[in-house]
């Protein structure tokens, strides 16, 4: 018996939760509110681990998101006249090594037209207006466009339902946080004039505050200004006109803002929900987390706790593995990276807004000597791409042998082989050395990708999860505690 999902908001986090748990054969209703898909370009970064994951849909999700965007491979800073960093993309072993620049909107009628190739529409027009949940499943009362009601049962519920989730609040959580005392102004233009090549971001910082500017193609941008100290009120969008005179005061001169395309103001929420799940309803996205726009990670951390959820809730679903630390580990798994997404997105707020002149200068003079450094470069785009994520911590982390990587690290994608966890169904991936003979007969075969990897160079076993990060490593021909892991996941 398989159990159906009910996801409720088909934003990007719903689309991917959907389209992962569609390709994996579990059925799933995608429900939204809003009666027409938005047409903004909001989002506008896809960072390589969000692309690395995309693989592995499989239809050439993410090539085509490629195709679809402008790449960008270099981060600059500046202060007045003086260059802070160069940060070059380019140490990350990845198979898409930049950051995409996209509009969430595409991303999303890229994401809708893979998912309708599984057979899955989102049913646009339909609130869910409450929902109850007892041990065998969730109880969900839909209310369509017209006012109709419809009682629907599903055995989970994913809210991917954005930052004022009403799931969240009907669950009672706390989203505990601050709001930012101050305003911000975003747009995309056309504009010309801008002294970089159209795959490098620039940030300048200014003593009123920072402008960023991401090229989304030759000649249009997404500008965002910070516009100084909120009154408290929801801010004002700007004119094209006050864009301009600040980018005239904050940049080198010379950049011409010629059209606006769209533009928004807000302030930036910091929170994060003190629970990722309760029983049978999960959290997922802006539901569970929001964080300043520095570094662009908010979407994509959203999409890869669908990534997260989606392989875990499709083996409990389709009962092929029944463990309760399978569905167990999301929160702790995903609560740690928000986390960690919040503090970093809110330190790089915090360097581009402060006012002091003198820590100002120190600032400028200690970051310029610091990102000159390659393990500091090095770092910085690990944490950016998101291919420094791991789980370092996770219950579902099994033994790691001495050589190569970590159980609960994310395991680079090789040129050449089907992505981890690729297929109709959540499979374990084994690398094993080259002369290490058969599996033994006690291997869980429903559990584990019958096609087996080499690992010619470390040797060793390692255990791969679907989403591409070690479950576990032993030395060549230590088979029992690979065996006993997937016995463990597989038992209730
Ligand atoms: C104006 C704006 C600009 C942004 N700019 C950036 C940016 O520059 N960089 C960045 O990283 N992020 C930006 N974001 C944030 C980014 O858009 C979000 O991180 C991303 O959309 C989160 O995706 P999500 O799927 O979690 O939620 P959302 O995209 O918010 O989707 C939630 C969906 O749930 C639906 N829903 C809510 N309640 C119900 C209900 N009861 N029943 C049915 N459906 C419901 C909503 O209609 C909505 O479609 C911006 C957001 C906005 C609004």
């Amino acid at each position: 018996m398989t159990d159906t999902v009910l996801i409720v908001g088909a934003g990007p986090v719903g689309l991917t939760m959907a389209l992962e748990l569609a390709r994996y054969g579990v059925p799933v209703r995608l429900v939204d509110r809003m009666t027409k898909r938005e047409e903004t370009s909001r989002a506008v970064a896809l960072w390589p681990r969000t692309l690395e994951l995309l693989a592995r849909a499989g239809g050439g999700l993410s090539d085509e998101l490629v195709a679809l965007g402008n790449p960008v491979t270099v981060a600059n800073i500046v202060a007045g006249s003086a260059p802070i960093a160069r940060v070059e993309l380019k140490d990350i072993e990845t198979p898409y090594p930049f950051v995409l620049m996209l509009p969430q909107s595409e991303t999303e009628t890229v994401l809708a037209r893979h998912l309708a190739d599984h057979g899955v529409q989102a049913e646009l027009g339909i609130e869910l207006a409450g929902f109850t949940q007892d041990e065998a499943g969730v109880t969900a009362t839909l209310r369509h466009a017209d006012g109709r009601e419809e009682t629907a049962r599903h055995g989970f519920l994913i809210a991917c339902d954005g930052a004022h989730s009403p799931v969240r609040h009907g669950l009672g959580l706390a989203f505990e946080g601050d709001t930012r005392g101050d305003d911000w102004a975003q747009g995309d233009f056309h504009m010309s004039g801008v002294p970089y090549p159209v795959n490098e971001f620039v940030t300048y910082w200014h003593e009123e505050g920072p402008a960023v500017l991401f090229p989304m193609a030759p000649g249009r941008y997404r500008v965002i200004l910070g516009i100084g100290a909120s009154s408290g009120a929801v801010p004002a969008v700007p004119p094209i006109e006050t864009f301009q005179a600040i980018l005239d005061r904050r940049g080198p001169g010379g950049m011409v803002l010629h059209d606006t395309i769209w533009s928004s103001a807000f302030r930036i929420n910091e929170r994060q929900v003190e629970r990722y799940r309760v029983g049978r309803v999960f959290l997922a996205g802006d539901a569970a987390h929001v964080h300043s726009p520095a570094g662009g990670q908010g979407m994509n951390t959203g999409m890869q706790d669908a990534v997260n959820l989606a392989w875990k809730l499709a083996l409990v679903a389709r009962g092929i593995a029944t463990a309760p630390a399978l569905l167990g580990s999301y929160h702790p798994e995903r609560h740690a990276v928000g986390a960690q997404v919040i503090a970093a997105s809110g330190r790089l707020t915090r360097l581009a807004t402060m006012e002091n002149p003198l820590a100002r200068q120190i600032r400028n003079g200690v970051l310029h000597f610091l990102l000159g450094l390659a393990p500091v470069q090095h770092q910085l785009e690990g944490t950016l791409t998101e291919t420094s994520i791991g789980y370092e911590n996770s219950p579902l982390n099994g033994v790691s042998w001495q050589a190569g990587p970590r159980a609960g690290e994310r395991m680079v994608p090789r040129a050449g082989e089907a992505p981890y966890g690729a297929g109709d169904t959540p499979r374990f991936t084994l690398r094993v050395g080259e002369d290490v003979g058969d599996h033994p007969p006690e291997l869980p075969l429903a559990l584990v990708d019958p096609l087996r990897r080499t690992n010619p160079v470390a040797g060793g076993i390692e255990l791969v999860r679907p989403d591409g990060y070690l479950a576990l490593s032993v030395t060549d021909g230590e088979w029992e505690p690979v065996v006993d892991y997937l016995h463990r996941l597989g038992r209730a």
